[in-house]
């Protein structure tokens, strides 16, 4: 079959990579294609689903024209400083190109590698199966993300807490050049690999973008809109490390992430982040810590240091107001609302204070706002009740109707998400061999707008999953 291969990273000096072919597999399977992004890539769908498709979707063949490498990075994991990472557990085939621009195509699960550690570079079912579920919900939903291509399984065991059958993910993405590739060189002050990672990511992702200043506002801006879409829908990362954020605004590395159920602030999934650092409303905050990782690591590139450090710092404080103004607009759409005023950030904050207080289902009282079933949602529906007032007084004040304000809460607000139960649940199924609940849940969520009767129930007692772990 047709690779539309060029592979512009593996053109980068020798120190960016460590050039490797993935590790063969012992009995490749097939698990899901995701065969619209197939077709989106110029890929035949068709061709990659035949043994020798699944062979290079698990890493038991290189197709032509590919490149593999695992890339170096480092990074901040829960503030502390990792000199050295790198793709443990994944390498890079290579860059698609076409009409569709050029994207990364990356086996994860596809062996060791010099950046392993103590890792046994494999991944198994469970996290590519959520990420696979996902990731593709949050394209779905809008949200810039890395894609989900193809998820295989390689009839291997992988040991962690107990044997799991071993799978492999093929990730799609803009890049997979983080702020932590940025760290790796600055920390060795190699002021040319950063010269040259600045030009790559402004040619590749930001051609409008003037020298390192520039790719720095340009990171800011698209976090800002991406942090702002995961909050409008109620995502909690979960692992917001240097090293997990990308410079091309997309949301990747989805391992103990989870939607909200419940609304409330503090809400955090992962069982490893004990003091809800990447808790829900924190994700705004370690963003700009994030970004000014990546500031301080292009500083070397910015002339006279008092100076560079004044306009690298005015660029990371942008970040509150463009992400101000992006979650503004999100929220007030939610609210049904179509023209910007004043105090609507108060109106808006208001619900969430009274949601966090009543318990109230997220996605649940956003797409039932201006319906009864809104108060329903709450512990204590007169909370609902007058904080509604108040709202329907703001619709009437723009000459919003009621109707008017259904119909664009309907567009703004899914009627599902992932929830992490149901997540939990198809995972728990294709251990058992079906996979049904997992091709069931992949395809209700590509409509997301869709009311679903099934997948729109929050939790039952005892059925909430509070609890994430990182797919290791
Ligand atoms: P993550 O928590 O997925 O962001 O991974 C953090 C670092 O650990 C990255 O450098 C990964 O490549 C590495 N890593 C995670 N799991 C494994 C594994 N099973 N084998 C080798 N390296 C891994
Ligand atoms: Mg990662």
């Amino acid at each position: 079959m047709e690779w539309n291969f060029d592979n512009s990273y593996a053109r980068l000096p020798d120190r960016f990579f460590t050039r490797m072919a993935p590790t063969p597999v012992a009995r490749p399977g097939l698990v899901r294609l995701n065969r619209s992004l197939a077709g989106d890539l110029g890929l035949d769908p068709e061709a990659l689903s035949t043994p020798a498709g699944v062979a290079v979707l698990a890493g038991n063949a290189v197709p032509e024209g590919a490149a593999p490498l695992a890339q170096v990075y480092a990074g901040h994991q829960f503030g502390g400083w990792s000199p050295q990472l790198g793709d443990g557990r994944a390498l890079l085939l290579g860059e698609l190109t076409g009409p569709f621009g050029r994207v990364d195509l990356q086996l994860k699960g596809s062996g060791p590698t010099p950046y392993s550690r103590s890792g046994d570079g494999r991944a198994w079912l469970g996290p590519v199966l959520r990420e696979y579920i996902v990731s593709e919900a949050m394209h779905a939903l809008g949200l810039p993300t890395t894609r989900a291509l193809a998820a295989v399984t390689t009839g291997e065991a992988v040991i962690r807490e107990r044997r799991y059958p071993g799978a492999v993910l093929t990730r799609v993405a803009k890049s997979h050049i983080r702020v932590g590739t940025f760290q790796y060189f600055a920390a060795r002050q190699d002021t040319e690999a950063l010269a040259a990672l600045t030009d790559h990511v402004i040619a590749r992702h930001y051609p409008g973008a003037e020298g390192p200043l520039g790719l720095l506002n340009a990171v800011v801006d698209a976090q800002a809109a991406l942090i702002a879409g995961w909050m409008s829908v109620g995502f909690v990362h979960g692992v917001m490390n240097t090293d997990n954020m990308s410079v091309a605004g997309e949301t990747i590395d989805y391992g103990p992430c989870a939607f909200l159920d419940a609304y409330h602030p503090d809400t955090a999934f992962s069982s490893i982040d004990q003091f809800g650092r990447y808790a829900y409303s924190r994700q705004p905050d370690i963003a700009v810590w994030n970004l000014a990782q990546l500031a301080t690591s292009l500083l070397p590139l910015m002339g006279e240091r008092e100076a560079a450090i004044a306009r690298a710092t005015e660029a990371v404080h942008r970040f509150p107001e463009v992400f101000g103004r992006h979650w503004l607009a999100l929220f007030r759409a939610k609210l049904g609302l179509a023209t910007p005023q004043e105090d609507d950030g108060d109106l808006i904050q208001a619900l969430l204070d009274r949601m966090a207080h009543g318990q109230a289902d997220f996605t649940n009282t956003f797409r039932r706002l201006g319906r009864p079933e809104a108060r329903e949602q709450f512990t204590d529906p007169a909370a609902h009740d007058t904080w509604a007032e108040v709202w329907q007084a703001r619709l009437a004040q723009e000459g919003t109707s009621i109707a008017e304000a259904r119909a664009r809460i309907e567009r703004a607000n899914p009627a599902i998400i992932p929830r992490n139960h149901r997540v939990e649940q198809a995972i728990a199924a294709a251990l058992g061999d079906d996979f049904a609940p997992f091709h069931r849940l992949t395809e209700a969520l590509q409509q997301p707008f869709t009311e679903n009767k099934e997948l729109d129930r929050p939790p039952a007692q005892g059925e909430a999953v509070t609890q994430t772990f990182c797919g290791t």
